[in-house]
């Protein structure tokens, strides 16, 4: 279809690069972007774009990705606890300011011919088009009013997003111990010589901590809206001295948020199609807001080109999109559950940890991590089985280690003893229904945890198993289809069951 006149509401990296491609689709149609902010007035410190987005971005449209580039950061990925290292090499992963990135975007949008209107915030029926692209970021005030079916998940865990003003070498995952808990930084540096430190931390710690209270605080009549929390800044700047190597920490509007996954029923209503944040969010810690904003204009931009009219459109733009945002959706939901609950893994060594980070979602196993990171696999498998792995078949040599558990010695982690069943079919493990799980298997002596077949639910018991081995010191063993022995192999040597079971059955 050929619209005259398109508004896109929302200035962000979506709205913004979705303007733009439908300009260079449709020369001839008006394209008028209404974002509240300023241009100079952005919020946020800088992004991740990986290199599967990069190659997306590129066969969309090659000038925008090179000047991205051009001011990206490259950066490698480090764990560190303490002073242990563990390095994950990563070529072609960028970090770029935020305020750059929209730089960047808006030039390009401008030169294609996009009117861009700064400073008014508007609805997306008082516009005045064809089509509304409803770009307007997790708070969507177009999601609410509309009939999208829209649902927002709070996560339980909080989080604060600030910065720092030196470039880190690498990206950096790194915990430190105080005295009202756990505390961690997912930090990464980005161009302009900054780096983001997120931090994260569980509501005991943050209560702990007072911060119920400085967040209480900043929510009374007549703190400025962009006032950040200088009390928690403060504090974790004393609490990462060392990562943050005296540097102070920066706020821009940071508070301690909660993540809010979006999911909606339905992306479009009559002339109106959400877009990015808006109509879907997935955890940060995989990374992938941008990039999923950006593909749902490159993905919406293609439908409108080969549909005839808005509802066709909208209706391929929507079953192109949302299984690949589903997808990614279910992996955000693991990752964030995992690292809600990583202070209880901070023993590990951390190459082990690191190989528990890497299949954390299930979605990087063992053989493939080994490849592009031997070093790190090879001090893990040493780690696990205490002596180190012949070179070849990794999943046969960890299953063959000897286990001792207490005062019991077993062959091989395959050797399942008779245990107590515990029969788990559950979305989260940490979930009330996950603690009473734990609480069954406090006092036996071990359990073989066991439910359905399907690869989802396996993932689900093996983070089960781990709350119990590590809540309850037990012995633990999963059971699982042997199609899914490598799943259950990364289980074993990322210390989330002491021993499988496999079985014959279809998944
Ligand atoms: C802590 C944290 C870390 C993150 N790290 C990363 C990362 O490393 N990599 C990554 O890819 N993503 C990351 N993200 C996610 C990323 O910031 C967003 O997913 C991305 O910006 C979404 O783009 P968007 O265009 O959909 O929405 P937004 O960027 O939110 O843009 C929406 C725009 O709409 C404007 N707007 C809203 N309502 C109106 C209105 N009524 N009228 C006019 N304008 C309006 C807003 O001012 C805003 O500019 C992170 C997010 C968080 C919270």
């Amino acid at each position: 279809m050929q619209p005259r006149r398109v508004a896109v509401l929302g200035g962000g990296p979506g709205g913004l690069y979705a303007a733009r491609l439908l300009k260079l689709a449709n020369p001839a149609c008006e394209v008028r972007v209404y974002e509240q902010g300023y241009p100079d007035a952005t919020f946020g410190f800088g992004v991740g774009l990986a290199g599967g987005t990069q190659r997306k971005l590129e066969a969309a449209d090659p000038d925008t990705l090179h000047d991205l580039a051009v001011t990206g950061l490259r950066h490698d990925m480090t764990m560190r606890v303490g002073d242990a290292v563990a390095r994950v090499h990563n070529s072609r992963l960028i970090g770029v300011a935020r305020t750059d990135l929209l730089a960047v975007l808006q030039r390009h949008a401008e030169k294609a011919g996009v009117e861009l209107e700064f400073g008014v915030r508007r609805t997306a029926d008082e516009l005045d088009a064809d089509l509304v692209v409803a770009a307007d970021g997790v708070s969507s005030a177009t999601r609410e009013s509309g009939a999208f079916g829209g649902r927002v998940e709070v996560g339980k865990g909080l989080y604060l997003w600030c910065g720092t003003e030196f470039a880190l070498e690498d990206a950096m995952f790194a915990p430190v111990e105080t005295e009202y808990g756990v505390f961690v930084t997912h930090a990464y540096p980005y161009s302009g010589g900054r780096s983001t430190f997120l931090i994260e931390t569980d509501e005991e710690t943050w209560r702990r901590a007072g911060f119920d209270a400085t967040t209480a605080a900043l929510e009374t009549a007549g703190t400025p809206f962009d006032a950040s929390d200088e009390t928690s800044l403060r504090f974790l700047e004393q609490v990462f001295a060392q990562q943050l190597r005296g540097h102070p920490l920066i706020g821009n509007r940071t508070r301690w948020l909660r993540f809010r996954t979006v999911r909606c029923d339905r992306w479009a209503d009559g002339n109106t199609v959400l877009l990015g944040d808006a109509a879907h969010t997935a955890h940060f810690s995989i990374g992938s807001g941008t990039k999923l904003a950006m593909e749902d204009a490159i993905a919406l931009v293609d439908a409108l080109r080969e549909a005839p009219d808005a509802t066709t459109a909208f209706a391929r733009y929507e079953g192109v999109r949302r299984p690949a945002v589903e997808r990614l959706q279910e992996l955000a939901r693991r990752s964030q559950l995992w690292w809600e609950s990583f202070p209880s893994r901070t023993g590990l060594p951390v190459e082990r940890l690191m190989v528990a980070y890497m299949s954390r979602a299930g979605n990087v196993l063992l053989d493939r991590f080994a490849q592009t990171s031997p070093d790190v696999v090879e001090a893990a498998l040493r780690q696990f089985g205490g002596e180190p792995a012949p070179e070849g078949e990794l999943a046969d040599w960890v299953l063959d280690r000897q286990l001792v558990h207490g005062d019991r010695t077993f062959p091989d982690r395959t050797a399942v003893p008779e245990l107590e069943r515990l029969e788990v079919d559950l979305r989260d493990p940490w979930s009330p229904e996950g603690d009473a799980l734990v609480a069954r298997a406090r006092g036996t002596g071990g359990v073989l945890v066991t439910g359905p077949a399907a690869r989802p639910a396996l993932l689900t018991r093996l983070d089960l198993a781990e709350r119990v081995r590590l809540e309850t010191g037990v012995l633990t063993a999963v059971e699982g289809a042997a199609a899914l022995r490598d799943d259950l192999v990364a289980g074993l040597v990322s210390g989330r069951t002491d021993l499988v079971a496999l079985i014959e059955e279809p998944v």
